[in-house]
């Protein structure tokens, strides 16, 4: 499909990068799973050499998401955090990152366990208030990660005023924007340099993958991230990137449901004896709702709620969802239920999780497809249960 830019997002993530192969006519993008490509002449080609540098499948890809997310590029890689750890290595030791303080836990321990020992240090500041990130650039700062919503917090960054604010120095822009996707938030329309999601999540949406890209229209970064995705080799492979192209098709009807279920269960949950607190974007009490509404077209598909009576109480709410799988994970077609305190925050130290809020009675809640209807019952008896 041409000219990506006049096709609305819904035509975009069935299209774009795509058209009949040439051979076969096949309408879907043919898996190819060739580790080589012949060559008519020693470095005479068809573009194709070998399935590291480039494979047709995961170009269409690319070609499809950075269409969606209105990047240049994307540049895909076997998880999230090998698409991070990629963007990460290519500062040097003595350069030094701006981060959100309540990020995504593998995302924390990448800068925290794998970069810092290697000399690249990052400053971890509460970016609710934008002020903060000012306090915090260096000279040697390369990189300012904001990740919005936030996870679990589900605390909302204004994307526009840190771009307005760092727009002077040197240190790019990075979003994660895993939560809203480019469906629900748009940060490079908003000022950001690049945008970094895990396919594994809304993207790919279907729970059978697990990938992450990063996209940017700047050169610069292009050229690098480039570079390294061939010569460190953490891709994402044919299959899984078939799987993604397949999945991302329905990803703007897929997220106006998630947030249409999710705004109707975080409202419902907020109403109930039992539940100390709830945190939703789209709700009124939310304590950014006003930026949630400037930035996204909708509040998402995630839930964080506080079951009152702490962990026991949590537990037997966990316990008792037949329809919210205990997992962790979010994103997929099927609804999920989690505890950040001990399965997916498990490796932020107990000190940092009790200054976040992460306590012991939060749940986190990934809203899926079914019957909100349905949805709505589980989460009753869970409460009654969680009660004792
Ligand atoms: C899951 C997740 C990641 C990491 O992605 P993987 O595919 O699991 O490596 C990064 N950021 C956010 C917000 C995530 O939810």
């Amino acid at each position: 499909m041409s000219d990506s830019k006049k096709h609305g997002l819904e035509t975009l993530a069935i299209h774009a990068g795509q058209a009949p192969d040439p051979v076969h006519g096949a309408v879907m993008t043919p898996l190819v799973l060739s580790s080589t490509f012949a060559q008519r002449s020693p470095g005479e080609h068809t573009g194709f050499e070998y399935a590291r540098t480039d494979n047709p499948t995961r170009q269409t890809l690319e070609k499809c998401l950075a269409a969606l997310e209105g990047a240049e590029q994307a540049v895909a890689f076997g998880s999230g955090c090998a698409s991070m750890t990629t963007l990460f290595q290519t500062l040097r030791p003595g350069d030094h990152i701006v981060a959100c303080d309540d990020v995504y836990g593998g995302t924390f321990r990448i800068l925290d366990k794998v970069f810092k020992p290697m000399g690249v240090e990052t400053t971890w500041v509460d970016m609710t208030d934008p002020n903060n990130v000012k306090g915090a650039l260096r000279d040697a700062t390369k990189f300012v990660w904001v990740e919005t919503p936030t996870n679990p917090m589900l605390k909302v960054i204004d994307i526009a005023k840190i771009a307005e604010l760092t727009k002077d120095h040197a240190a790019k822009l990075c979003v994660d924007n895993t939560f809203a996707t480019p469906v629900l938030q748009r940060p490079l329309e908003l000022g950001a340099d690049l945008v970094c999601h895990s396919l594994t999540k809304y993207l790919n949406g279907h729970s059978d993958v697990v990938g992450g890209v990063l996209m940017t229209s700047d050169a610069e970064l292009i050229e690098k991230l480039r570079f390294l995705q061939n010569a460190t080799g953490a891709i994402l492979s044919p299959f899984d990137s078939f799987m993604v192209l397949r999945g991302v098709k329905t990803l703007p009807v897929r997220m106006d449901r998630h947030a249409q279920s999710a705004l109707t269960l975080a409202s419902w949950l907020s109403e109930q004896d039992g539940v100390e607190k709830v945190l939703y974007p789209g709700l009124a009490s939310h304590p950014q709702h006003e930026t949630a509404m400037k930035q996204m077209k909708a509040g998402g598909g995630m839930i964080t709620a506080v079951i009152e009576g702490g962990l026991p109480a949590a537990r037997r709410f966990l316990e008792t969802t037949e329809l919210f799988t205990l997992a962790e994970s979010l994103g997929g077609v099927e609804s999920l239920i989690e505890h950040p305190a001990i399965m997916t925050h498990g490796a932020v130290p107990a000190e940092t999780r009790a200054q976040l809020g992460i306590d012991d009675g939060l749940i986190r809640l990934s809203v899926g497809l079914e019957s909100v209807d349905d949805l709505r019952d589980d989460l009753a008896a869970a409460l009654k249960a969680a009660k004792g």
